[in-house]
């Protein structure tokens, strides 16, 4: 057994903040109490939390790990190695592999790879075969094999008939579909946010409007049909007025911003391909919607969408390189410094949209009770580190936080009772 001592126990699903202690009895939550009145057995593991947060396992919904055909940017072992040492219990990693999982064979593989991971990976299979934005992917079997969600992520879903018809197919068999809301004509050449930055150093940008006509279509299409939508990486103000417009009218629709979104704006880009991901990062007024939304509730998680480019690839012009930057890493240190110590949000909301929030989204549950899968996200506030991209088990490196100090930090990932990591 394992016995999770002295911590202070933050569950949103059973609103408790208190000192607490947990007995974890093989993959599974025991006994959750008062500290000290528990008693481990003999030759049971003892973890002393004193002077930390114990929050449920901390879901990642937006993930990429490269495995089947680009093991050599990362691999699930690896990329859920990256993922343990963030603080994540379970990932959501998006089809856009080679080839595309787009078919329960490729499902079943990633399920079976994932069974040897450090933590757990729920895959998200493509909408359309080969997410060419063509014909519907195999998704009912596809969901046999255990997909939790449907995306083309890395582009939108082509066309809005073609949308409408996996919205139709998906609120048959109630999964989410996860849209990369894009219009590809307003975005296409572009690889930064079109504004002052851009001009200034001569690269393509894309404006705003590029991201929020097709959140716009999304959310039309959501109320057609009455599938559940999920605004993957949300970075316009635009698009988030749009969800709310939703929220209100009782849609089932629901949006995850990165932690680079509210972190950094498009002045702060270089040139430097760890500035380049999709969507680009956004103006000043866009970072304080997303923040006014992860306060207010009208932005329902935090996903880092990490995305691992190995250097050869990433490592060359701002043009050619390909969009994308790590984020298993430095999730929960960047949420607290910009979200919690600026005095912004409550550390119960932040473990809310590491938890509860993206659960929700895939209409699960996340709370420390007993009986429950004993996954644990333990942190630190205080830990004082600085974050060196070369220590990371990932394959790649493209981090624009390399070297930049935090206070705060995962300190251990209990993954179905065993310690994934401990920091
Ligand atoms: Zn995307
Ligand atoms: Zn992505």
């Amino acid at each position: 057994m394992l016995l999770v001592k002295n911590g202070r126990v933050i569950d949103p699903a059973s609103k408790t903040d208190s000192a607490r202690d947990i007995l974890i009895d093989g993959e599974a939550i025991k006994e959750i109490g008062e500290p000290g009145k528990i008693s481990a057995p003999q030759g049971s593991e003892i973890f002393d939390a004193s002077g930390m947060i114990v929050a449920p396992g901390f879901i990642d919904i937006h993930v990429h790990l490269r495995e089947p055909g680009q093991e050599s940017s990362e691999t699930i072992d690896t990329g859920t190695k990256s993922a343990a040492r963030g603080g994540f219990t379970a990932v959501c990693c998006m089809p856009n592999t080679k080839p595309v999982n787009d078919n329960a064979s490729i499902t079943r593989f990633i399920v079976d790879k994932a069974r040897s991971a450090s933590v757990r990976v729920w895959p998200i299979g493509a909408a359309s075969i080969g997410s060419k934005g063509e014909n519907l992917a195999e998704i009912a079997a596809m969901k046999e094999a255990g997909i939790v969600a449907v995306s083309d992520d890395g582009k939108p879903i082509a066309t809005a008939k073609l949308t409408r018809q996996v919205m139709e197919y998906c609120k048959s068999l109630d999964l989410p579909v996860i849209e990369h809301s894009e219009d590809v004509s307003l975005a296409a050449g572009a690889v930064m946010r079109e504004g002052v930055t851009s001009t200034r150093l001569g690269l393509r940008g894309m404006p705003a409007a590029a991201e929020s006509v097709c959140v716009a279509r999304d959310v039309q299409l959501a109320e057609l049909t009455g599938a559940r939508l999920h605004i993957a990486h949300l970075s316009a103000k635009g698009s988030l007025e749009q969800v709310k417009f939703a929220k209100e009218r009782g849609l089932r629709v629901t949006c995850e911003v990165t932690p680079h979104h509210f972190t950094l704006i498009d002045e702060d880009v270089q040139y430097d391909s760890k500035f380049k991901m999709n969507p680009p990062l956004a103006a000043r007024e866009d970072r304080e919607a997303l923040i006014a939304g992860l306060v207010d509730g009208s932005v329902d998680a935090i996903a880092t969408d990490h995305a691992p480019h190995e250097p050869a690839l990433k490592d060359v012009e701002f043009d050619k390189a390909p969009f994308g930057i790590l984020g298993f890493e430095t999730a929960i240190a960047l949420s607290l410094e910009q979200l919690v110590q600026s005095g912004k949000l409550s550390l119960t909301r932040m473990v809310e949209l590491f938890t509860t929030g993206p659960a929700r989204v895939l209409g699960m549950e996340r709370k420390l009770t007993a009986g429950q899968p004993a996954d644990l996200t333990i942190f630190s506030t205080t830990h004082e580190w600085k974050y060196d991209v070369k220590q990371s088990p990932s394959k790649s490196r493209n981090s624009p936080f390399d070297g930049k100090s935090f206070k705060g930090a995962p300190m251990a990932t209990v993954v179905g009772g065993k310690i994934a990591y401990r920091r």
